[in-house]
């Protein structure tokens, strides 16, 4: 374009020096100047119009014939015109592939601003969440997902952990919600069909509910005779050992579908508070008492610091089992003599159990799995101790149904402090 310009400026000074000689050859400069001036104006308007006709068009087509300056610019027009349209064709190629992609996708994808009002929604959206093609753009979420908890879970902002709820347009659609954040605080909210696994996971948990529930009646008849033969107190030597070895299986067994069932229950039970607060303090001391023959008179030193004041709003059944699981496990895995602090206490931030050993302590690298079911540290301590790998994984699950927070502390050869903490809004003064 700058050649263009030079040019056009070395043409117009060209014609003026000609005007100017021939003006001054026949005596007329000054209407010479004039004419040429015309001429001039007269060709710059009809390029003009040619590049405002050839503009016009929809089709890049060939530029109009020019010469000189206007060619140039004509030529440069055309380039900028062909790499615009090939970016716009590629661009439109991306959108449609992006179209295609976005409808082919069976997870529901909204992209909501920071108020959460609809920006984008691909199709599977308008199926498992009901929103309305172009009417429901830039309306806000809320409108069309009104549950409290999901409306609670987006503002909490914390998106760690995915939602799960039935679909607001098909209550036979189980939907996994995720929410992830992009930009300036923009969302990307992702709802999935997990209607399968959870039919599965329902499956599973029947199961074993049942497969529990019904191993139930012949182990009791097994302990039964058991007991029995034992109480008869006139069996040889080897045919006893065997009989106590037995009955000590058959306890572990029993306490193993205990927990089981205490599992399965825990998974398929709606959580129902119970109308009173419970008198956490009360609940502790209860399981101290009763505790005696957990300890297999190891003379642990048990210290215990409770804020007799605080209760809390839960139930008082699953709170039993989760405190006396730790408890338990404290009691167990803590050699003779060691010590156990039992603290129940509340802060700024909440209402915390918490027990705390100095036994044999647990390696850091197990830490994050310990609340799976049946993951055990060392097979071999466990089994000597009677545990079934079910009891954190119990604890973490109650803990959790109370909107609390698990927290497991703990260094080999140092001891452990398993912590649980309760939001304060669970909290109530006695
Ligand atoms: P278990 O019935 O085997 O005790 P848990 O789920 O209660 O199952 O515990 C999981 C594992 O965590 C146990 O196998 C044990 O190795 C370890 N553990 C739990 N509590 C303690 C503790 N207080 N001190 C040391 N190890 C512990």
């Amino acid at each position: 374009m700058l050649k263009a310009s030079s040019r056009a400026i070395t043409h117009f000074s060209l014609l003026l020096a000609c005007a100017l000689f021939i003006g001054w050859l026949i005596g007329h400069i000054a209407d010479t100047l004039a004419l040429a001036l015309f001429i001039w104006s007269v060709v710059q308007i009809h390029q003009l119009r040619k590049l405002q006709h050839w503009l016009a068009q929809e089709l890049v087509t060939d530029p109009p014939d020019a010469k000189g300056e206007w060619g140039d610019v004509f030529d440069h027009l055309y380039r900028i015109r062909k790499i615009r349209r090939s970016r716009e064709s590629q661009l439109l190629d991306k959108l449609s592939r992006f179209q295609q992609f976005s409808a082919a996708l069976k997870d529901a994808v909204v992209i909501l601003d920071q108020q959460f009002n609809m920006q984008w929604w691909n199709l599977a959206s308008e199926q498992l969440l009901g929103l309305k093609n172009q009417s429901d753009q830039d309306k806000p979420l809320f409108n069309i997902l009104r549950d409290p908890s999901f409306i609670r879970y987006c503002q909490r902002g914390d998106y760690s952990e995915p939602l799960l709820q039935k679909s607001p347009h098909n209550a036979n659609i189980e939907l996994q919600y995720t929410i992830t954040e992009f930009g300036e605080s923009e969302k990307l909210l992702v709802a999935r069909d997990i209607s399968d696994l959870t039919r599965l996971e329902q499956t599973r948990q029947d199961f074993v509910a049942n497969a529990s529930h019904e191993l139930r009646t012949p182990l009791t008849v097994i302990r039964g005779y058991l007991e029995t033969f034992l109480d008869q107190g006139n069996l040889p030597r080897p045919l006893q050992k065997a009989m106590l070895q037995m009955q000590q299986q058959s306890d572990r067994m029993q306490s193993l579908i205990g927990d089981l069932l205490t599992l399965s229950r825990l998974d398929s039970t709606e959580m129902n508070l119970d109308d009173e607060p419970i008198n956490v303090s009360r609940l502790i001391i209860s399981i101290l008492d009763s505790a005696e023959q957990a300890a297999e008179g190891k003379k642990h030193h048990i210290s215990v610091d409770l804020a007799e004041n605080i209760g809390l709003v839960g139930k008082e059944k699953e709170l039993h089992s989760a405190f006396s699981n730790l408890f338990y496990n404290a009691l167990r895995y803590t050699p003779e003599g060691g010590e156990i602090k039992i603290l129940w206490r509340c802060d700024d931030h909440g209402g915390y159990f918490s027990v705390t050993d100095n036994g044999p302590g647990i390696n850091s690298i197990h830490l994050d799995r310990l609340t799976e079911r049946f993951y055990r540290v060392d097979d071999d301590r466990s089994s000597d101790t009677g545990g079934s790998g079910l009891g954190l994984a119990i604890v973490k699950n109650v803990v959790l149904r109370h909107q609390g927070q698990l927290n497991i502390d703990s260094a080999l050869g140092k001891g452990s402090t398993f912590s649980c903490l309760f939001p304060l809004e669970t909290l109530v003064e006695l």
